[in-house]
Formats: structure tokens, sequence, C-alpha cells
């Protein structure tokens, strides 16, 4: 018989990485077969913890199922369009127009496509650290170099635009903008945003603001919409904002999406061609779930009742920051937006060498999932993310749990 060389991965996959479900997920998986009961503070998936989607967009969905059989046209259909195009006009973005959306399957495949459609390689993408981090894997895919400016956690996890704009080079294409971040649940400041924006006027960049977590924040919080600070200021930097159901909607399995387009088109044309093609390449997003994007749009703005005073992720936030808080040698900022914390553990409490391995341990030991810091493409082994999104009594367990496993740590 001939011997064939075994099949292996491409070579532009060197470098990929995906690692809040790499190794720690599949270890999950395997405690589960053997019939472990692991509490997942992990993936900011809200159906499973009861945050369920409202029901008009279930039934507007159904009801739209027997029409949805079809593919649609590449870029979505018109009614879902029309409604995202409308939502960004009652934010200030008066010229928005059907033609500058583009649905998609979730924004991870409308980054994939962003990014596919721009990089040459070597071409360099300016992406926060930390970073939720299909921005940087898609990135390396593409062919282009991540280049991670640091959120500073002594400043509120805000990055500092002058360091920001020191790692301008003259093969940097895009900015990314995460607003609310993952994992930081930072909400930035309209300062930072200007800032933030002169750095792209300056150095013509393309502006990427992914602003999934728009509408989850907490007190005075609020989110400053990236397309509208270029518009206020010149509307001179081209910009794509991300958002999508995942988030506010909860029908993250749904995989609904979108992009809004912004800032000076017409410089833009050949991009957008391209930007046209990855759309047509893919056929269409998942026709049924379009349907839900008007109805959830326009209908009852259900996600306020959970984050407001009183409203579960409101409540399960303050118990999270304030019993992770307690822990000895655990410093945590408070989230303004999102649903997540980044806690630091004190490298002379906690001297970590692969903080991989720690929440392993941590997996083995409690039976406890949560995220490594280094998964974000964060610098150092002293950080994890959790999600707030466990009841109260549920993440009064799973933080007890955490302490114990700290606990033991700080006496090994
Ligand atoms: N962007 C950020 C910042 C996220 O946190 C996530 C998911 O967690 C996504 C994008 C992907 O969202 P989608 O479900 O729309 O693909």
């Amino acid at each position: 018989m001939e011997q064939f060389e075994d099949f292996v991965q491409a070579e532009k996959l060197r470098g990929v990485r995906y690692d809040v479900r790499g190794p720690i997920a599949e270890e999950a998986a395997r405690l589960e077969r053997a019939g472990h009961r692991i509490t997942k503070l992990n993936i900011g998936n809200m159906a499973p913890f009861g945050f369920e989607a409202p029901d008009s967009i279930l039934v507007d969905m159904i009801k739209n199922l027997p029409t949805a059989q079809g593919y649609s046209e590449s870029q979505g259909i018109y009614s879902a369009r029309t409604a995202v195009a409308q939502y960004y006009q009652s934010r200030g973005m008066r010229e928005a127009d059907v033609s500058d959306v583009i649905l998609g399957n979730g924004v991870s495949e409308l980054i994939s496509m962003v990014l596919q459609a721009m990089l040459n390689p070597g071409d360099e993408v300016l992406i926060p650290s930390p970073d939720y981090p299909l921005w940087t894997g898609v990135t390396t895919l593409a062919g282009g170099r991540a280049v991670h400016y640091i959120c500073d956690e002594s400043n509120s996890w805000w990055p500092d635009p002058e360091a920001v704009e020191a790692q301008v080079t003259d093969r940097t294409k895009a900015l990314v903008i995460i607003n609310p971040n993952n994992p930081t649940g930072a909400v930035y400041p309209r300062e930072i945003l200007e800032d933030i924006v002169d750095i792209c006027r300056r150095h013509n960049l393309i502006l990427l603001a992914d602003e999934i977590y728009e509408k989850i924040t907490y007190d005075d919080a609020e989110t400053i919409n990236c397309c509208n600070v270029v518009r206020e200021t010149g509307d001179d930097v081209f910009t794509i904002t991300f958002s999508g159901l995942s988030k506010t909607w909860r029908v993250a399995g749904f995989r609904s999406g979108w992009i809004f387009i912004s800032g000076p088109k017409h410089r833009a044309k050949n991009y957008l061609e391209g930007l046209n093609l990855m759309s047509n390449l893919r056929m269409c997003p998942n026709v049924p779930a379009q349907h839900a994007i008007q109805t959830a749009l326009g209908g009852y703005q259900s996600i306020e009742e959970f984050i407001y005073p009183g409203g579960r992720l409101y409540e399960q936030r303050a118990v999270a920051y304030r019993l992770l808080s307690e822990i000895e040698g655990v410093r945590v900022e408070q989230m303004d937006g999102a649903m997540y914390l980044f806690p630091r553990l004190d490298p002379e409490i906690y001297p970590i060498e692969n903080d991989e391995s720690f929440v392993i341990e941590l997996l083995r030991q409690q039976k406890i999932l949560v995220s490594h810091g280094r998964a974000f493409n964060w610098i150092d082994n002293q950080h994890f993310r959790l999600v707030t999104l466990p009841t109260v009594e549920d993440l009064e367990e799973a933080i007890a749990g955490i302490a114990d496993f700290l606990s033991e740590y700080r006496d090994a």
C-alpha cells in the first residue's frame, strides 16, 4: 500500500487562537461526560441562565417561517435592514440608509467578512488588550497582524490615546474599539472616543466599532456610538459599527447581527465592492433569524427590566463584585457595561505561572468554569473572566467555590 502523508491544517491557521472555547472547555466537557455538574461562568450566553428573548421576537419569527424557506438577498432582507438604518437614524445618524446595512450570522461572521475583505498580508490592526479574541483570531487568519493597545486597569480599563497613537505604523489599516468592552465591562467616555476618532482621522484608519453590548449599561453609564462621534466632529472617518441580537435580545443561538457603514463612503467604493463580494460568497444569513430584527429593534426594549436597580443583571453584578472584592488578594473593577468581571489576583499572593492551567485546576477541584485572562490576549497570568449571568444564589455558591480554591492555593 502506498504511504500518504497525514492530513494537516493549513499554514494560515498558525497563530490563530480562540482559547475561550479551547482546552478549558474540552476539560469541562470531559468532566460532564464523567457525570459532574459544571457551573459555567465562561461564556456570555444568556438564554441558559433564564434570560430568554421577549415573546414578540419568537412569535414574529415563527409567523415568518413559512416565507423564510428560501435564500434572501445576500445583504439581508429589506425590512430588517431598514429597521437597522432607522435605529441609527434615531441615534442621530440622520442620513442612515438601507444600503449602509449588511446583515450577518451574528457579529462573528461580519467581523470575519469585514477583515477578510480589508487586509493584505502584514497589514496591521490596532486591537484592545484585553480583547474579545475573535478580533485577534480573524485578523491573523486574514493575513494581518494584530497590534494590541493596552487598556489600563488602574484607569477604569480605558486605553491611553497617546499610547495607542504611538503604535500606529505605515502598515496600520484599522482600529478596533469594543464599547462596552468584553471582558472588562468598561464603557468609554466621550473624551476617549473623540481622541480615538482623532487618531483614525490623522492616520487615515478605518474605525471598527464593536457595540454589541450597547444597551447593557448600568447606573449613569451610557454608550456613545462611535459613528455619532465621527459625524459630530467632521464626518471624515470611515466607520463600520457592529451589533446584533445575541446580547440585548438574548437570542445568541439565532446568529443574527448587522453592520452599519458610515463616514466618507465615497472613499471606500472599492473596499465596499469587496465587502459585497464577501457577502455574496456566504449566500445570505439565516433567513428566519433576520425576521427577528425588525421586531427586536422596534418593539418593547425588555433589556431595560434587567439593567436597572432591582433588575437581575444589575443585582447579580453588584453581588459578584462585592463577593469577589472580599476575597484576599483579589481586586476587581466594577464594570459599567456588559456582563463580565475581569478580576486580578495579586501576584505576591497568587504567583500564577500559567493562567490556563490555573483555571483548569479550579475546574477540576470546584467544578467551576471561568476563562483565563490570556484567552483575551491579556498580558499577564493574573486575571480571569467570569459572567454575571447566574442567579444571585448560584453566584454566591460559585464565588464561594472560587474563594475556597484560592484559600487552598494561598495555603499550599
Ligand atoms: N463582539 C463581542 C465584543 C462579543 O462579546 C461577542 C460575543 O460574545 C461577539 C462580538 C459575537 O457576537 P455574535 O453572537 O453576534 O456573533
